[in-house]
């Protein structure tokens, strides 16, 4: 192999990505080195090369963080993952192992956690850096085409629908029918869930019922708690808002039954003014979730091995990155474009 690869960076917030060659980077004590098969591009990625959150990265740096590939080299001290295993490089990348969230299994909220792809350079590369202890480990007989969304899309709405706490034969809401959403339609048919997809695109919401969504919504004909309200006589026991949009989580907090949950994952930049008086009256949950521990990335890739779900997945060049970027942002893309690696 020689010492360089391609790979994508952001040299400057808002600008298109920069496609160069660098040095491929070797692994310290305690890493791994995965050459990269696959890596999915999550909406996130986009906010990331905007800078549009308040903890930012610092350019320059290489996103993604559904990159998924063979482990090629092992720092000193590694024991837990063999050369060739298969894994993912999530957006978890690393935490402390020792805080009071780490200790309860909330290590996606550790302090010390580095992000991939934001904190840590990604899988828009040939090889990517990665930390044993965080990888995800892809079952035997899921391509790492398939594997990719799972490791961010997938865990993200498999937690977000366990933390709505809905029950088999109640109803979900899941709000954004795109890459987050179009899997959080499958896991929660598979969990149990009666399921009503919204959002703003007819493709998206045709792609729904074909997933197997019991009722669609376009929130843009009209007040979508209304006409869930029509359908189902009440809200949804559970919401999942996947849409980066503050009118999705504003109409999602509508939609959410007496007692229900609102779960928070999209994360449009700014804030929203909590209807206080409907909340408090009907004892309404509004909660976050950000992505999930090791154990949900390990069940997330359990039902993607079983079958049960499965990511529609557009497969392009690392090299059409701003294009997809475009894309993605005009809501232009059906549901997942995965990064595709030729074997040079
Ligand atoms: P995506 O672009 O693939 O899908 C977004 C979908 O939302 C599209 O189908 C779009 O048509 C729909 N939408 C837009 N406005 C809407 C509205 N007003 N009402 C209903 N639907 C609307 O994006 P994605 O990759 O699924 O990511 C979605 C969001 O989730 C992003 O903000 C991303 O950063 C965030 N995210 C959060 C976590 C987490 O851990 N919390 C993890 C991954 C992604
Ligand atoms: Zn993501
Ligand atoms: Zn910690």
């Amino acid at each position: 192999m020689t010492n360089r690869m391609q790979a994508a960076f952001v040299e400057r917030f808002g600008e298109p990505l920069v496609l160069r060659a660098c040095e491929i980077p070797s692994p310290g004590p305690g890493q791994i080195l995965v050459k990269t098969e696959a890596c999915g591009v999550c909406h996130t990625d986009l906010h990331a090369a905007r800078g549009d959150w308040p903890l930012k990265p610092t350019p320059p740096f290489i996103p993604g963080h559904e990159g998924i590939g063979r482990v090629v080299a092992l720092g000193s001290g590694v024991a837990n993952v063999r050369l060739g295993d298969r894994v993912g490089v999530p957006w978890l990348y690393s935490a402390c192992g020792h805080c009071e969230y780490c200790l309860k299994a909330w290590e996606t909220v550790c302090a010390e956690a580095q992000f991939g792809g934001y904190t840590r350079n990604g899988g828009f590369a040939e090889y990517i850096l990665a930390d044993p202890d965080y990888v995800a480990h892809i079952p035997d007989g899921l391509s790492a085409i398939d594997a990719a969304p799972i490791i961010c899309a997938g865990i993200t709405t498999y937690k977000g629908i366990k933390e709505t706490e809905a029950k088999p034969g109640e109803w979900i809401v899941i709000s954004g029918a795109g890459g987050l959403g179009h899997l959080a339609i499958q896991y929660a048919k598979a969990m149990g869930l009666n399921v009503c997809a919204v959002d703003i695109d007819d493709g998206k919401l045709d792609q729904a019922t074909g997933l197997g969504a019991d009722l669609t919504i376009n929130a843009k004909t009209g007040d979508p708690a209304s006409i869930l309200r029509q359908h189902i006589g009440g809200g949804a026991h559970g919401v999942l808002v996947t849409a980066p949009s503050l009118t999705a989580i504003r109409q999602g907090v509508g939609m959410t039954r007496k007692l229900g949950t609102c779960v928070l994952v999209g994360l449009p930049p700014g804030e929203f003014p909590l209807p206080l008086f409907d909340v408090v009256a009907n004892c309404i949950t509004v909660r976050g979730s950000f992505v999930g521990t090791r154990q949900d990335m390990a069940e997330a890739l359990q039902f993607a091995a079983q079958g049960k779900v499965r990511a529609h997945v557009e497969l392009q060049p690392l090299s059409a990155i701003n294009r997809v970027f475009e894309r993605l942002e005009r809501g232009d893309v059906a549901a997942r474009v995965v990064l595709e690696f030729s074997d040079r």
